[in-house]
């Protein structure tokens, strides 16, 4: 199957105007004949399924959550990018594209690029209009911060709970259309699969999650936004509950997965502090807009922090990346990170850890303006290590975080499925092999308020759906294989929990397929992601029965999944033989350690296509193009 991604044709800032206006439209009076499905009521899915209802659609939503607001993206802490120049800094609609497709290394699409960095600024009107309490400055205009990867300040934020705010505004929006009659929102229910008919998707399998009932539901089209798959690696900052289910069914059922080994790891989080933890926090990027990064130069230099004196301080990012400082990129700080600590510079007990210090910021600001920006997070950091963040200077290491990989999707955000769309993380995205801060607030929102109504209404205007019900013999196959696998699921009674595979996965592809991968590495990977799989199938224990509240099970599926996708994961960090953002191939890297690109043999998007269990995917290419954003050796110095 040739893949098409439909870029419209034009100069990059005509293309999704006049994309918009070639689209079919649906009549207002027509649309509520139309019934949509949206999974996943994070910003994506929420923002989506509130603005079809407001058109008028018939819209059904499902989240796992007991409410659609307690979505993962209520967890984002930093900020949210546009492009508004409102510090007059030189900021535009072009340089938040242009640093974007650089930020990603040059593995993502120019049209899509743009047209988020174009919808960035609307946005934030929308957000506004419902009442986002973005901080302000002291004339009461929306203040902007810094992320990585930018020398402009374009990140509003409401100091560390911007995703919560978000969230509130995109939950009010759903409430009104809930309460008109347009959505219907179904929490706790998880999709565990999706229904093709005639080539197009219509319905959805999904769990009744406190009665264990298997429901089906019938539509014209179907959203995924069911957010990313970092918790494959067991320990992440995602919220436990984040999987990757609904797409890897959809992968298994036709939708290509594009850019699988694309996954963030963050240089800012709270270190992992032994076997027995279950996740990890984040520390927001923000924090690097005045926390200054070092390590002690001498190695394994044991005395506290106070007492090494400023020249005994090697403030690495600053040292190695003059212009970028603090805010290079996620991948490069996170490499770096790596590196200090590898050499025996790293800091804590564990030795696995950087400095993050306020010293200098409090000293020039003042304790009460640092309390003032980010004092949420200096909270939680000291009720999880016990430390004073006021008083010491935070401990920081990387952590998985974000998936740039996902479900492929055209320029109308569709799979390889016609009528089903992927939005937000659960799409294989705009950011290419790295996402820059508070960017992916900003696809979420774009995808969910502005893209995803064009184009499935675009999909519904110009596609003849015969009427389907749950009645049809594809749901009866589709109910029928979902209730075998939770009976298969039941009956191994094997010796292990569901957690003991996970973690081993989660080590698994750490150790291998984390932040820096190599050939035999990988090889070892996917091999003993194999075996795993097959041990976890004959002595996995799942406690409980089906037809009841059991996330025993809930879990089981879901790392059962995890255990099909952790190959694919490999495999295509495997066959990317080339370093990118956050794909580090040892065998390719430059004089300086930094990740180099191979663009004559990998300038594509990897779309794998599921040929069967136990058979190899097939690779696809979109190969890309750039017109405006000539590939060039990433430098942040
Ligand atoms: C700690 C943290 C801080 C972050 N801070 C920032 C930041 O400051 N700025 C920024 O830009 N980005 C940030 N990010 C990233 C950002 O929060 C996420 O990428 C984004 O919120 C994802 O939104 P989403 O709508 O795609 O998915 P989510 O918010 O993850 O929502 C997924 C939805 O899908 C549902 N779902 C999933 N599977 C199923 C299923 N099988 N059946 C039914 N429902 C299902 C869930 O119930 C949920 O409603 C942060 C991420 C983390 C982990």
């Amino acid at each position: 199957m040739a893949l098409d991604s439909k870029i419209p044709s034009g100069p990059i800032e005509k293309k999704w105007y006049n994309h918009k206006f070639n689209l079919k439209l649906v009549n207002p009076s027509n649309r509520r004949k139309y019934h949509i499905i949206v999974v996943g009521t994070g910003l994506a899915g929420g923002a989506a399924a509130a603005t079809l209802g407001e058109m008028g659609y018939n819209v059904t939503a499902f989240c796992y959550q007991d409410s659609a607001r307690r979505a993962h993206s209520i967890a984002a802490q930093g900020g949210i990018n546009a492009a508004k120049n409102y510090r007059n800094d030189g900021d535009s609609v072009y340089r938040l594209f242009y640093d974007t497709v650089k930020g990603g290394d040059y593995r993502a699409r120019e049209a899509n690029v743009y047209r988020l960095a174009e919808l960035s600024n609307n946005i934030i009107d929308q957000c506004v209009a419902q009442g986002v309490p973005f901080a302000r400055e002291y004339g009461g205009y929306l203040d902007n911060r810094s992320f990585g990867g930018a020398q402009v300040s374009r990140t509003f934020y409401a100091r560390g709970q911007t995703g919560q705010q978000l969230l509130l505004g995109a939950y009010s929006s759903l409430s009104r259309q809930v309460a008109e009659g347009t959505v219907t929102v179904h929490g706790r229910h998880e999709m565990l699969d999706v229904v093709i008919i005639d080539g197009k998707s219509r319905g959805v399998i999904v769990r009744d999650m406190v009665t264990g009932e298997i429901k089906s539901f019938a539509a014209d089209a179907v959203v995924l936004a069911t957010g990313g798959y970092g918790n494959v690696y067991y320990l992440s900052t995602n919220a436990k509950g984040c999987n990757t289910t609904a797409i890897w069914r959809a992968h298994k059922k036709g939708a290509f997965f594009g850019n699988p080994c694309f996954v963030q790891i963050h240089p800012t989080c709270i270190p992992v502090s032994g076997e027995h933890q279950s996740k990890l926090t984040l520390m927001s990027e923000s924090l690097r807009n005045d926390g200054r990064v070092w390590v002690p130069v001498k190695k394994g230099d044991t005395r506290k922090p106070k007492d090494i004196p400023e020249a005994e301080r090697d403030y690495y990012l600053e040292r190695r990346y003059p212009s970028f400082g603090n805010l290079v990129p996620r991948d490069v700080a996170s490499r770096a990170a790596k590196q200090v600590c590898d050499e025996g510079r790293g800091v804590g007990t564990s030795k696995m850890a950087v400095y993050l210090d306020f010293a200098d910021a409090i000293k020039r600001q003042g304790k009460a303006r640092i309390e003032e920006k980010y004092g949420n997070l200096f909270d939680m950091y000291q009720e999880i290590t016990d430390e004073n963040p006021y008083e010491l200077p935070m401990r920081i290491y990387p952590a998985i975080h974000y998936t740039m990989g996902g479900l492929w999707v055209d320029y109308n955000l569709m799979t390889t499925i016609p009528g089903l769309f992927a939005g937000g993380e659960a799409n294989f995205s705009d950011h290419g092999a790295n996402r820059l801060g508070a960017s992916a607030l900003m696809q979420g929102l774009a995808d969910g308020y502005f893209v995803l109504p064009s184009t499935v209404s675009g999909y519904l205007g110009s596609t003849e759906l015969k009427k389907v019900t749950t009645d049809a013999p594809e749901f009866k196959v589709a109910e029928k294989e979902v209730k075998d696998r939770i009976t298969k699921l039941l009956s191994v009674k094997g010796k292990y929990s569901v957690d003991h595979y996970h973690k081993k996965l989660g080590k698994i592809m750490w150790d291998y397929v984390g932040m820096s991968r190599n050939e035999a590495g990988l090889k070892s990977a996917i091999t003993e992601i194999r075996a795993l799989r097959e041990d976890f199938w004959k002595n996995v224990r799942v406690l409980g029965e089906g037809e009841e509240l059991n996330q025993s099970l809930e879990k089981a599926g879901r790392v059962a999944d995890f255990l099909e996708l952790g190959e694919l994961l490999a495999s295509d960090a495997l066959n990317r033989r080339e370093s990118c953002g956050g794909h580090f191939r040892e065998e390719s890297q430059t004089e300086d350690n930094e990740a180099k690109r191979d663009d004559e043999n990998f300038s594509y998007v990897s779309a794998w296509e599921y040929k069967g269990d136990g058979v190899e995917p097939e690779l696809h290419k979109e190969e890309l193009t750039f017109e405006h954003c000539k590939p060039s050796q990433r430098s942040y110095k």
